[in-house]
């Protein structure tokens, strides 16, 4: 499959639901290293991303040739290397703390997840390949 192609199937409604519906049976987080959708925003500038493990089923997927990533774990997989910060550490004590903080912070960081999420290209940022 050409670039274009890949990119016009990566806007197509099939993809779109998958990406949807893996996010959430995945639990809503990076597969390597935990962190949440918001997260990946506020750290990496964009929302978690669908990896293809694999391309030679696309458009019929089997939930095994996808994985949900971070952008830095995007990165990782595609390039072997990454110029964005490891933040995964620090969101895993962030979420630790949490369980120490009255209840009243915890329902106000729930209301933050809650928020829609603004794309880099609403935001007009550079997108990595
Ligand atoms: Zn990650």
């Amino acid at each position: 499959m050409t670039a274009s192609k890949y990119q016009i199937y990566l806007a197509s409604l099939h993809w779109k639901q998958l990406r949807k519906w893996t996010l959430k049976e995945r639990g809503g987080a990076c597969e390597e290293c935990g962190i949440s959708n918001i997260w990946a925003v506020i750290g990496y500038g964009q929302p978690l991303n669908v990896h293809h493990i694999k391309y030679e089923r696309l458009g019929h997927e089997r939930p095994e040739d996808v994985q949900v990533l971070c952008r830095r774990d995007h990165e990782l997989k595609h390039f072997g290397s990454t110029t964005l910060p490891d933040l995964s550490a620090l969101y895993w004590k962030i979420c630790v703390g949490i369980k120490e903080f009255p209840d009243e912070l915890w329902s106000l960081l729930k209301a933050i997840e809650q928020l829609p999420i603004v794309t880099t290209k609403q935001l007009s940022l550079p997108l990595t390949a």
